[in-house]
């Protein structure tokens, strides 16, 4: 099959850094778009992946899964773009499309394994994984291919791809609106968009931060209380207050203080992915009848769904631009919390 050699940025194993290199995309088919990359976000999927914490990894690893970018070619049968359209790619680049679960539109839980945008087996083309946002352009499926809203600043939207539909998701799927308590933890990429998307559905929203300086800063996003979880006494001022909680933390930490602080029939969904596991404490979750669930991304017609809400709402990512050179120190930078809110890559930068 033909293929096209282009410019990327990965790495070949757990412990290396991420470096130029060349990678080959597969021949555009009849149903694939190719997509120029303008910009991608930094998730914290991607230094899990990169780094092989959830021991899956296929190298070499390009990373990126919250792209924007300009379509620059069609296949023969592509009938929802054109070219010059601006278009997102999220954390999906195909699924079987048959079974169920993507009838259903819930192509993440696709039967026979959905194809990841990054370090996943690319069922067109056997021999070559799938390579994620971090390089020059994208040939993707145009059913997984997203709109992006006109008034929205595309480096900004960048975001919502990843970060935007994995906390939209559940707080739509847990009837979030007004009338409702919500508590979102961790104010990360993730959590600084889980308080605007629930703000802008009607909920009065609680953060959680264990940050002191994010603390004022969460009221800017929207938040209408703000909690330091490290001082137990704020901690215990909401026990049974709040009906829905989405915990966006990245590293392992105590479920239970916050599993304490839903009403009765109240549900905690996690989104964020430890490498370890988190200790339920049967008690937190018989006393008053609570659910412990978990939440993955989202599918795409909900994506341009949450692209639609974002459009109308005017609601983008808090980001720093960096180039594609200052991807390691951003690595080590999301580790540290330092960050606000979300890093995304001007691509232009790559041939740098
Ligand atoms: P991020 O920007 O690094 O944010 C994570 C936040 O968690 C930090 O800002 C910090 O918030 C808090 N945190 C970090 N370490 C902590 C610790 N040891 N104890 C308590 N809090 C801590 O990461 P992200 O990109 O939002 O991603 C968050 C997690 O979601 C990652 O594990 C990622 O892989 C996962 N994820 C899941 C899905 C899905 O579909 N389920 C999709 C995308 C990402 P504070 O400073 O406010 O405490
Ligand atoms: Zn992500």
């Amino acid at each position: 099959m033909d293929s096209t050699n282009i410019l990327a940025y990965g790495n070949a194993s757990a412990t290396e850094k991420l470096d130029q290199m060349n990678i080959t995309r597969r021949a555009l088919t009849s149903h694939d778009v190719e997509i120029e990359i303008l910009y991608c976000g930094v998730c914290h999927s991607d230094l899990h992946i990169a780094r092989n914490e959830w021991h899956s990894t296929i190298y070499p690893c390009v990373p990126g899964h919250e792209i924007i970018g300009k379509v620059t070619n069609i296949g023969s049968h592509v009938g929802k773009f054109s070219v010059g359209s601006i278009v997102g790619v999220g954390c999906l680049v195909d699924s079987c499309q048959e079974c169920q679960n993507c009838k259903d539109d819930l192509e993440q839980f696709c039967e026979n394994g959905a194809t990841q945008t990054y370090s996943s087996l690319d069922k067109h083309s056997p021999d070559l994984p799938t390579f994620g946002g971090y390089s020059e352009s994208i040939v993707v499926n145009e059913n997984f291919v997203l709109d992006i809203p006109a008034n929205l600043d595309l480096a900004a939207t960048a975001p919502l791809l990843c970060a935007g539909i994995t906390t939209y998701s559940p707080l739509k799927h847990w009837g979030v609106g007004p009338g409702k308590k919500v508590g979102v933890v961790g104010i990360g990429g993730l959590g600084h968009m889980a308080i605007k998307i629930a703000k802008a559905m009607g909920a009065h929203v609680v953060a959680f931060t264990t940050s002191e300086d994010k603390f004022t800063e969460a009221k800017r996003l929207g938040a209408d209380e703000v909690v330091l979880s490290k001082d137990a006494e704020q901690m215990s001022a909401h026990t049974g207050t709040l009906h829905f909680i989405i915990d966006a933390v990245s590293a392992k930490h105590d479920i239970n203080a916050y599993i304490n602080l839903l009403k009765v029939d109240g549900t905690i969904t996690l989104v964020g992915v430890p490498d370890e596991p988190l200790a339920i404490s049967p008690f937190s979750v018989i006393m008053g009848r609570k659910s412990f669930a978990g939440s993955l991304i989202g599918g795409i017609t909900e994506t341009q769904e949450m692209l639609n809400f974002c459009g109308e709402h005017n609601i983008t990512a808090d980001i720093e631009l960096i180039d594609m050179q200052n991807v390691n120190e951003a690595y080590e930078r999301m580790l540290q919390g330092d960050v606000k809110y979300r890093f995304v890559i001007d691509m232009a930068t790559l041939k740098n």
